[in-house]
């Protein structure tokens, strides 16, 4: 139904236009060179025949494709973002194309021996047979979430050419700087007026998430006194060595790299330390909202149990919390994830329902009035060299956009 060349050729007009977005810029979008594909998109959402084509003045796109039918159904809508991670530079994207893969090792840059290997991304296997789009080893490919794009302007355009699809009104939102957790910021939700929507920004085909972690960070800051080594004796306090006492009062094993699942953790990502003051800056994680308040107020009470053995009380901390699992907003209206599942099934394509372990925009956007879960766009290993997408995944993806809209219309669902 949609032709390998032209969804290529699409995701590649905007892979190659660099929109790297800036955690450091306090503007919106971020970066300025954001504006250069989010210009191009209203251009060409105008092209294919969307109608209420917007661009504000943060960047954010949205536009309609309006019902087809007699009968009123759901508005929904579909999201994703255009900036990519500051993680890996997104510079000069120069996209190869690999097809019919033989399931071996893909050499991404001969001169700097970078290869994508399946020994080590084992993930690779499952495409043999298809055409891959891969980096040339220099620069992160921007999939994420440049097929979230590519999929949805397709969908739309597909689904204007075939008026014999039944559908209800579809939005479709573009966002900024999502890669630098800020996406769904400036999202006007009821300006969008969408029942309900989807973000394309998942990873491997058949994933469909509607849970994530709730977020939290922390920094711990520990108060010593610095004074000359030579005449230090009952004197001196070494903030790094109540610092090593707080770490080890956490459990050793709720840490990332000992959990996975529904398990949460405490993520000790960076310390900054000298005799005086060290900082202790932690990231806290769980899907559970009970738990997750035990482990801020477990974090509070280890440091008061420490301070209680200094009299000048050293360690003080600031809990700010970041986002919440966006299940509970998702639950009260599941056939919103059931439609998703549905669509797939009848594509042949196994849904991968499992609970993010990170955020996404979505959980941002549903806690905003706006349920959203996240459907997969289709790429592997975001954020750096080895980033690659199978064509096929986009194509699958753009015919799960095209399923939803249509059971949605020919449901009575609200
Ligand atoms: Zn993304």
């Amino acid at each position: 139904m949609i032709s390998k060349k032209h969804i290529t050729d699409r995701f590649i007009s905007y892979v190659t236009i660099d929109t790297e977005s800036d955690p450091a810029s306090q503007t919106t979008p971020s970066t300025k060179k954001q504006w250069d594909l989010a210009n191009k998109l209203v251009e060409e959402l105008k092209a294919i025949g969307l109608s209420d084509v917007t661009i504000d003045e943060n960047a954010y796109i949205m536009a309609t494709l309006p019902s087809n039918i007699d009968q009123e159904v759901p508005t929904i809508g579909f999201i994703s973002h255009f900036d990519t991670s500051p993680d890996f530079t997104g510079a000069n994207v120069k996209p190869q194309i690999v097809e019919n893969y033989d399931g071996k090792d893909i050499i991404l840059s001969e001169a700097e021996n970078i290869v994508l290997s399946p020994d080590y991304f084992e993930d690779l296997q499952q495409y043999k047979g298809q055409t891959l789009i891969t980096t040339d080893g220099t620069t992160l490919l921007g999939a994420d979430d440049k097929a979230g794009i590519t999929e949805i302007v397709t969908a739309m355009e597909y689904l204007i050419q075939h008026p014999e699809i039944k559908h209800g009104k579809i939005r479709i939102g573009f966002t900024p700087d999502e890669e630098i957790g800020r996406g769904a910021h400036k999202f006007d939700v009821p300006k969008f007026g969408a029942d309900w929507a989807y973000t394309m920004d998942g990873s491997q085909i058949g994933e469909l998430e509607y849970e994530n972690f709730n977020a939290a960070g922390a920094v711990v800051t520990v108060k010593g006194k610095i004074v000359h080594p030579g005449y230090a004796k009952g004197k001196m306090i070494n903030s790094m060595y109540i610092a090593q006492d707080y770490i080890d009062a956490l459990p050793k094993k709720e840490t990332p790299e000992h959990t996975s699942g529904r398990e949460g953790f405490y993520h000790l990502h960076t310390i900054k330390g000298d005799v005086e003051e060290t900082k202790l800056y932690y990231i806290i994680r769980d899907h559970d909202k009970e738990k997750f308040e035990e482990r801020k107020a477990f974090m509070l009470q280890m440091a008061q149990t420490i301070n209680s053995k200094y009299n000048n009380e050293p360690i003080t901390i600031d809990i700010n919390d970041q986002y919440y699992n966006m299940r509970e907003k998702v639950e009260p209206v599941m056939h919103i994830v059931d439609i998703a599942e549905e669509a797939m099934k009848s594509l042949n394509i196994t849904p991968l329902i499992k609970p993010i372990r990170g955020g996404t925009d979505g959980s941002q956007l549903s806690f905003k009035g706006l349920p959203c879960p996240n459907i997969f766009a289709g790429g592997h290993n975001f954020h750096g060299r080895y980033e690659y997408v199978p064509v096929e995944s986009m194509i699958k993806a753009v015919e799960v956009i095209v399923r939803i809209a249509e059971l949605t219309a020919s449901k009575k669902v609200k």
